[in-house]
């Protein structure tokens, strides 16, 4: 029998008003259990659970909630290879990044632990004679964290760790594909010893746990990482309302080549940006542009190493790319391939579906040379496909790289420290890297992008105490 499971609800495991089943996308005939899937009144009762327990974990001292996330921290780091093996079933990626992904979600719930006790306040004189000012930072209250299926562990990870270090209570909504990775998480925080009701899991679908979520009075902030689409439509509930809301949303990330980058980094920097993680990263590098003097090595070497990519089971040694995610996102995928073609971009390889030991969602990575204004160069794919534009100087490459609705991730590869800080300044993205790939961060410092790619306080770091706490000023008068 299938492992069910369940919701975590005021403390309690409960199960659903339906049930849904998770798929392991690298073998289908491979079921990886069935996942309660709530309703809205259920959705609600969590809610509930929240907002009474919202009290005793704003009131706890610095110290339990440090034991607290320190505690979850550390089970995830002490089983990262179990876990990554359940995220690379579930999920799709390989095993050595699924593996990284648990420990990274277990470095993340240990940064927000010191954070717990790094709190910050200030106190200061008034501008008025004998009255002192104090500026000091309480939780928000009860947060509902909506997040996407591509990082399964780390993603709800820099939600819930935050929220719970500065005293929040949470209902945690998961993406309905990866049921068995939430569960996972959940377990590991039930036992770490946080009051009945602080952390609640409500699993089902995003139109009716999602919605209720966003359009419950109970609740008083909320982060979404996820698509457009879904971003717009929270934001308008949200701030109808007046709720707190933070969006984490798409990309069309550019990796700039310029002619004096060393090509081996550079083109490394381009597989391992646009493809690995079956390129299905918010921050993937899915608009290479070249400058003309290295465009056609670059284009040679490029396909060369990304046609010898190794595509097969998440779970098989030697994996470099796992199958895409399910058969909805391999059918968008391969509907901007045609995209590409019929708008006149050239498919240098890859696109076609594979066969292999396994029935899986396998695809060749596919390489394009597109022109700026086709559509595979201006909207998110989400998945192995990357285009290739040609960009006559530098100064052209910087215009095109700006020349999109996102801005969550841009890299550089050049070897020349004025371009590189010309670039680290001009490119508008929340974040930029040089010489290094566009997906790929660290879980202490802020995450985030501008223009269509995010809204609201950056995630992660220090930073997360902007959306994660509300300001006080007190003024007294001895
Ligand atoms: P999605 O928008 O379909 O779903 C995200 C979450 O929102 C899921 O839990 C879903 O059930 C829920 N949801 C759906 N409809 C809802 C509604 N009406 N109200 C409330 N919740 C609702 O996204 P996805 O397919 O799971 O993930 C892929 C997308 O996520 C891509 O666009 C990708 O760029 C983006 N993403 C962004 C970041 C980032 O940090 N910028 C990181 C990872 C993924």
């Amino acid at each position: 029998m299938a492992q069910l499971f369940k919701h975590y609800i005021n403390g309690r495991w409960e199960t659903g008003v339906t049930i849904g089943v998770s798929e392991n996308p690298s073998d289908l005939a491979d079921v990886v259990g069935e996942f309660a899937r709530a309703d809205a009144n259920q959705t609600e009762q969590a809610l509930r659970a929240a907002a009474d327990a919202r009290g005793a974990w704003a009131d706890s001292t610095p110290q339990r909630r440090f034991e607290v996330l320190d505690a979850i921290g550390s089970e995830l780091i002490a089983r990262k290879e179990e876990l990554g093996k359940l995220l690379a079933r579930e999920e799709g990626k390989t095993l050595p990044e699924a593996i990284a992904e648990a420990t990274r979600a277990g470095m993340i719930f240990k940064f927000f632990a010191g954070e717990a006790l790094r709190l910050r306040g200030d106190r200061l004189p008034s501008v008025r004679p004998g009255v002192d000012v104090e500026v000091t930072r309480e939780p928000v209250g009860v947060v509902a964290l909506i997040a996407p299926w591509n990082f399964p562990l780390a993603i709800p990870a820099w939600k819930i760790a935050p929220a719970l270090a500065w005293g929040n209570s949470v209902v945690f909504k998961p993406a309905e594909l990866v049921p068995a990775c939430a569960f996972a998480l959940a377990e590991i925080i039930a036992r770490s010893g946080l009051p009945a009701g602080v952390f609640n899991l409500v699993m089902g679908s995003g139109r009716m746990v999602g919605q209720t979520l966003v359009d419950s009075p109970l609740v008083d902030a909320i982060s979404f990482t996820g698509s457009v689409p879904v971003g717009e439509g929270i934001l308008a509930a949200a701030s109808a309302r007046r709720a707190k809301v933070q969006l984490e949303m798409g990309g069309k990330n550019p990796l700039i080549v310029l002619a004096d980058a060393d090509m081996d980094q550079a083109v490394e920097c381009a597989v391992q940006g646009a493809y690995f993680s079956t390129g299905q990263r918010c921050t993937a590098s899915s608009r290479l542009i070249v400058e003309a003097p290295v465009h056609q090595a670059f284009v040679d070497r490029l396909r060369e190493r990304v046609r010898k990519l190794k595509v097969d089971h998440a779970l098989k040694r030697g994996t470099e790319i796992g199958p895409v995610v399910d058969a909805r996102q391999l059918e968008t995928v391969r509907g901007y391939i045609d995209i590409g073609r019929s708008e006149g971009a050239e498919l240098l390889c890859g696109g076609e579906l594979i066969e292999r030991e396994t029935r899986g969602h396998y695809l060749a990575p596919a390489l394009f040379l597109a022109q700026p204004q086709h559509r595979i160069a201006r909207e998110e794919i989400f998945g192995p496909v990357a285009c290739v534009l040609r960009a006559d100087d530098a100064e052209h490459a910087l215009a095109l790289a700006n020349d999109t609705p996102f801005g969550l991730c841009a890299g550089v590869c050049t070897r020349s420290l004025k371009q590189a800080s010309h670039f680290k300044r001009q490119l508008q993205a929340g974040m930029v890297m040089v010489n290094l790939p566009t997906a790929g961060v660290d879980p202490h410092v802020p995450f985030g992008g501008r223009k269509g790619s995010s809204y609201g306080p950056r995630e992660q770091g220090a930073y997360a105490a902007e959306f994660y706490t509300t300001v006080k000023t007190a003024y007294t008068l001895a």
